[in-house]
This record gives C-alpha cells, structure tokens and sequence, in this order.
C-alpha cells in the first residue's frame, strides 16, 4: 500500500514538539491512524483521542478562527480545502438539512402532572440543573401534562439519560417512545473572513497550522482539532478531537480550582477521577457524534484559556491512571464539601447500589496528629488591661525588638529612650534600610507622641497622610480631649487604631495625654510588626511535627523550621491567645512561628478549628443556617410534593453520615415521602445534612423554619474540601483517592 508508506516517511521525517499541556505534534497526511494517534487536519492527535461536543458552541452558523492559519479538510472525501489560500478564519453555515424521518425516538418520562404551570417549572427545573432538552405535553388520554427529558435514538441511550435522572433525585422515571424525528446530516457551506465561499461538504475537519496556534470559536481556544458536521436538530455541533489529557488540563481547573486548592496531590486525586470519569463515559453521545459534553452535564470543559500551570502537572504526573473496581474503571463521583462524612451512594441515588461509594469519615487519622510540649510551667503574666501578654512578650523577646532579660512591668510606664531603642530595631525587622530618625521623645512620653515616633520609625508618615484625611477625624470627635491634640498626631492615632495596633482603655477613654504604659507599648509593637508581616515571623498550616520540626505549609510551599530549646507555646482562641504547656495539633491548623535570628522557632501560636477535627472544615459552605417562613417552604416544597401547607417535616430514614435520606411532608391538604437528593432541591438546602428546627408564634403556629446543616453537594464520593486537607496534611493522591472510593486500585491504562 503507497500510502501507508508515505505515512511512514512523513512520520520518520516528523518534528516533534512538546508544550505544557500540548502533546507531541507530527505533521503527516490526513489519512489513517497512526499507531501512538491519529491525524487530522494535518495535525497528529495522540492516543487516546477524544470527542468532546462543544453544545455551548453550537449554532447555524460557526466561526473558528487560528492566528497561524486553519488547514480545512473537507470529508468523506478527506480532500484539503484551499491549501494554498491563508485562511486566518473560516465560518461554517448549515446550507441544507437533509430531508428524511428516521425509526423513532426515546424520551425519559419525569413527571405526568394535572397542572400545567406545575408541569412547566419542573421541566425548566430539569432543564436548568441538568442541561437536558425537556418537552412538557399535554395528554388527552390521561388528560395530564407529561414532562419528558432527552432525545435519544436508542433504548440504550435513553437508558444512560434515565440514569442521570435519577441520579439527580427524579426516582419514578420511565423511557417512553416517541414519534419519528428528523435525521441527521445535511450539507455545511465553508466560508472565508471575505465572505466568499470557499467549499461545501457533509462534514469538515480543521486544525491550525501553526505548530503551537490553537483553534478558537466562541471565545474559547482548543488544543487538537475540531469536527464540525449538522446535528439531529439542524445546527452544527462543533466537536472537539483532542488528547484525553490535553482535554483533563481544560477540566481539572474548571472542576477544582488551582488557586482555592493549590494542593498538588488533591489536584492529582481530581485528575484521576476526571480521567476516569471520561474514560468509563467514552461513546455516551455516539449518536450526535462525540463522546461526552462539555457542560456541567457531564464534566465542565472549558478549552485551552483556563489551563493552570499546577494542574496541568497533576495532569501529567498521573497520565494514563484511573480508578478501577474489580478491574473496571468506577463511576469516580465527587463532591464539593462533604460536611465530616460521606454518604453511601444508594442513600443519595436511590437504586444505585454501587459497592465503591460508600460512606467513609472525612477526617485526619490520630496518627496525623501533632503534639509538642515545654518544659516548664508557663506563668501567666497580665498587662493593665487584664489580658496576658505573654505572647507580646515572647515574640518580641524572639525577634530580637526587646532585651531579653527585659523584666516587664505592665502597669509602669516606658521611658522614652527605651521606646526610640525598641522602635529603631522593629524597623530593622521591617527591612528598612535605615529607620527613619525616630523624633526626640521627652523621658516620660504619652501615647500621642509614642505613637507619631513609631509611625515616623517606620516610615508611615506618608502612607497615613494619604490614607486618612482631616475630614476622617471625625471619628475620634466622641473621645474626650482628641480635639486638643495636632492634626497630623490625630491622623496618626486613626491609622494605628484603623490596624488595630492601639485601642481604647478598659473605660473607653482614648488616652492620648496618658504617659506611654508598658502594656499599650508592647502590644503596638507586636501588631504592627504582624501586621507589617515582618522578617522572623512564619504564618502558615501545619503539616505534621516531626523529630523537633514544624513542618508547615506556606501557599503552595513546604517548609521545616526547628524548634528551638525553651520556646514557647501559645493557643489561640479568637481573640484570647494563652500561654500553654503543650499543644495538640491537627493537620491544616492554623500557626505562627516566631523565629530566633531568623532560625529555629522561640514562640509558636497555635490557632485550633473551632469547627472541629474534619479535612473539609475549611470550606466556607460547611456549616450553614437557613431560614423560611412557613409561605416561603410551602412554595419551595410544592414542585415536588404539592401537599398544601407545610405541617410537619418528618425524617423517616437517616444515612450513615447521618443524612435525612428519606422525609416524610406532612401538608395541609396530603402527605408525601422525599428521598435522596430530592430532599435537598425540594428544600432548596446545599446538601442533606441538616437538622430541623422550629420557632412557633403567639398563636401556637409555626413562624419560622429553620435548616441548620453542614456540606455543598450530593455528599458522594471524594470530598474535594476534604481532598484538599489530606493533601495539607501530606497524603498522596493515590492515598487520597483510596481513602474516599471504598476497595479500589489505581491503574495506569495508557
Ligand atoms: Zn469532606
């Protein structure tokens, strides 16, 4: 066969280029596939190829352009369409759709309800959360509005959508035949920037020219190529054909954002689950002719513009690799913050035992926590206002700002000399290169002048000239004798109250005339240089400590710092920060290290979660409160249970997370029985973890419903919040991915 050899020739003579996220790039003969790929346009597409639909793309008319030219092939001929012309952007219009009914068509029956309006919000709400196409009709046979879902061609496909449905909490589903729909295909005319026509074909494929120019239609840019031929319904779909990773850079980021989880090992978690995701999805859609969507429906694709440097790695570093069950790729379910617990699948999807998801506790093992202790006993010493001020003492001392041997006297006053000494060395800590010369202070200053010597010490004279304005003195008009003092001190005592760094006395007084206390002094130094993040001090979650080391993580980095002999510890609850003997750690808790000459640690603050132990307490969605009138809960529930008003709300059946997996609504005029994720959408709530409370009003009724909970999705599966912690807390992915998919492997496949 000649063309197999020239094949060969043109692949022995092929450049290859590697990017980022792009693979490597041959230039041969759009003819047949390779055996690492496939070519087309003229571009060679490596192994494994998918097809995504671009239905967000999808119209009568489509533009792709490509800055570096676009080669145009014209199929089923596979002829090269104006290869001499530089073709910097090609629209495509449907010309023709081919006339012609085909077999039938199957739709998935959601609902069959007497009242249209009723009928009408459930098909809009299907068609909103799951992307379907959703037909309300009226039948005169049972005279009740039918809400139907999906287009399928086949019982099979029907199937597939049927499951999503159900998968999404519409439990009583049936696949119902149609009538006969139009077929497929039709003629598409090409044409150029100039608007002349350049060709027209069934189908056309193209790619760019450029060795790294990307393809883009409607604002989006894509690797590979794309396909663009008339769908079932008349307008073009245009599909993507790109490398099965060059497509999960354009998922994981979209699925799990790099810069809120900028965790390497949970991104990589999330890869293989997208990976496998696509892989056991692969064929979905062969009937409009790719393999899955790029919407919400089945996993978010949004092109070549969202890729991230990090998870473009956790892409790569687990290429080829999927979650399997007894050998076979899972059904990898994930969900945004599982609120402590995960779910068991039947629970959440009613019907759909599935042996891998099932519910697992999402919490560090013991083995992750971290103990340290001191030596000795700490005593507490109090300032003026009453509150210990050990800490100011400690990091201070660390930091080398205050003597070491300085014996505090916190109801005693602070010389002068000794504010302009410590100033002078807090500046130094700040980097400046030379403390501006800190002004004259008389033997006894007041607060006023202590504080315009540390603003002057630090350099902040300009910075507070523009940051607060004569008109902002304002706000200190109700304390007593600010008017008495200079504009530019005032404006000083603003900016420092502003940050936090003074505040006023246990009385409520400014005291600006008062002689400069100890207490007052050592608590505005430690802020400001907090505040100012100065060198020496270390804000970051801690890891794990290990034979004398913190270990913590600062962002993306992980760093060791020794502790040293005789530092001290300290919890911090809200605003109370006491000194301790020992600390009980748990991975992802919040620390501050102060550090001795910039090397091991001489005070370390340790900030415990209030919210408890769990991996996933981070996000901000895992505890929530919501509330209803009982009007505002009879029209939330009534698109699924149309009971009149809300009596009672019953919980029938709890799973093993504790979530209500069955709840009985109890109504005015009937009663009905929830289950799964329809719970959670009849109520309008983020997950199905939640307690019920109740506020009744004078007249013994209800007033207020109230939905105190915890988590945001369906609770299956890996719990990315969850993923993100175990990866702070220095897990890997495949640890990750086990911990949360009950008895699976991962499998390199590729
Ligand atoms: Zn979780």
């Amino acid at each position: 066969m000649p063309g197999r050899k020239i094949v060969a020739a043109a692949l022995l003579l092929a450049v290859v280029l590697t990017t980022a996220c792009g693979t490597a790039r041959r230039t041969t003969r759009e003819t047949q596939p390779t055996r690492e790929g496939i070519v087309v346009a003229g571009r060679f597409i490596a192994a494994p190829v998918m097809r995504i639909g671009l239905e967000g793309a999808a119209g009568t008319v489509v533009t792709v352009k490509a800055p570096g030219g676009i080669a145009l092939v014209s199929l089923p001929e596979g002829k090269r369409v104006a290869p001499d012309k530089p073709l910097g952007q090609v629209s495509f219009f449907v010309a023709e759709v081919s006339a012609g009914v085909s077999g039938e068509i199957h739709r998935v029956q959601i609902a069959s309800l007497r009242n249209k309006q009723q009928a009408e919000k459930l098909a809009a709400d299907v068609r909103r959360k799951l992307d379907l196409t959703v037909v309300v009709r009226f039948s005169s046979q049972t005279r009740t509005w039918r809400v139907q879902a999906g287009e399928a061609a086949s019982r099979t496909q029907a199937a597939a959508i049927e499951k999503k449905l159900r998968a999404a909490g519409y439990a009583e589903t049936w696949v119902v035949r149609d009538a006969a729909a139009p077929v497929s295909g039709g003629t598409i005319s090409a044409v150029d920037a100039s608007g002349r026509r350049i060709a027209a074909s069934a189908i056309f494929r193209c790619a760019p020219r450029g060795g790294d120019s990307l393809l883009e239609s409607s604002g989006s840019r894509y690797r590979g190529a794309l396909e663009l031929r008339v769908s079932r319904e008349g307008r073009i779909i245009p599909v993507n054909i790109v490398n099965l990773d060059d497509y999960l850079c354009g998922v994981v980021p979209v699925e799990m954002s790099p810069t809120v989880f900028p965790q390497l090992e949970a991104l990589k978690a999330q890869a293989v689950a997208a990976r496998t995701y696509a892989y056991k999805n692969r064929g979905q859609y062969s009937a409009e002719g790719y393999d899955i969507c790029e919407s919400a429906r089945c996993q978010v694709y949004n092109g070549a513009g969202v890729e991230h440097e990090l998870t473009d790695r956790a892409v790569r570093q687990t290429a080829g690799e999927v979650i399997t069950y007894g050998g076979e790729p899972v059904n990898a379910l994930f969900t945004s913050t599982c609120g402590g617990h995960t779910e068991d699948a039947a629970n959440i999807f009613p019907g759909d035992e599935v042996a891998y998801l099932k519910g697992v506790v999402c919490e560090p093992e013991a083995e992750l926590f971290s103990s340290v202790a001191s030596e000795d006993e700490p005593g507490i010493t109090y300032g003026a206002d009453g509150l210990p001020l050990d800490l100011e003492l400690a990091a201070l001392k660390t930091l080398g700002v205050v003597e070491r041997d300085f014996q505090a006297q916190p109801r005693e006053g602070l010389s002068g000399r000794q504010w302009s000494l410590w100033l002078e060395k807090a500046a130094a800590r700040l980097g400046l290169r030379q403390a501006d010369s800190v002004p004259q202070l008389p033997d006894d200053p007041d607060l006023k002048e202590a504080i315009v010597a540390a603003a002057t010490a630090v350099g902040w004279l300009e910075r507070i000239d523009r940051q607060v304005t004569d008109g902002d003195l304002m706000i200190l008009a109700d304390f007593e004798g600010v008017g008495a003092i200079d504009p530019a001190a005032a404006r000083a005592a603003l900016y420092f109250l502003r940050l936090g760094l003074i505040g006023p006395e246990p009385d409520g007084r400014l005291a600006f005339g008062d002689p400069l206390g100890q207490t007052a002094a050592l608590r505005m130094l430690h802020r400001l240089l907090r505040h100012e993040a100065a060198r020496g001090i270390i804000a970051g979650r801690l890891v794990r400590v290990e034979s004398g080391r913190v270990v913590l993580r600062r962002k993306e980095a992980v760093e060791q710092h020794t502790l040293g002999a005789g530092a001290r510890l300290f919890k911090r609850f809200q605003e109370y920060t006491v000194p301790v003997r020992s600390l009980q750690m748990a991975p992802g808790d919040e620390l501050i290290l102060f550090l001795r000459d910039n090397k091991e640690v001489g005070a370390l603050v340790h900030s415990p979660s209030l919210e408890g132990i769990a991996s996933d307490r981070s996000s901000r969605y895992f505890q929530w409160d919501v509330q209803y009138s009982p009007e505002e809960l009879r029209e939330k529930i009534k698109r699924y249970a149309d009971v009149g008003p809300i009596v009672e709300l019953r919980p029938l059946r709890y799973g093993v997370s504790e979530r209500i997996v069955e709840l009985e609504v109890v109504g005015g005029e009937g009663r009905a029985v929830l289950k799964g994720l329809q719970i959670r959408w009849a109520l309008g709530l983020r997950e199905n973890l939640f307690v019920i409370e109740k506020r009744y009003g004078e007249r013994g009724l209800v007033e207020t419903w109230r939905f105190i909970g915890k988590g945001w999705g369906h609770g299956v599966g890996l719990c990315q919040v969850g993923a993100s912690g175990m990866a702070i807390a220095g897990k890997s992915y495949s640890e990750i991915l086990r911990h949360y998919y009950t008895g699976v492997e991962v499998e390199k496949l590729y």
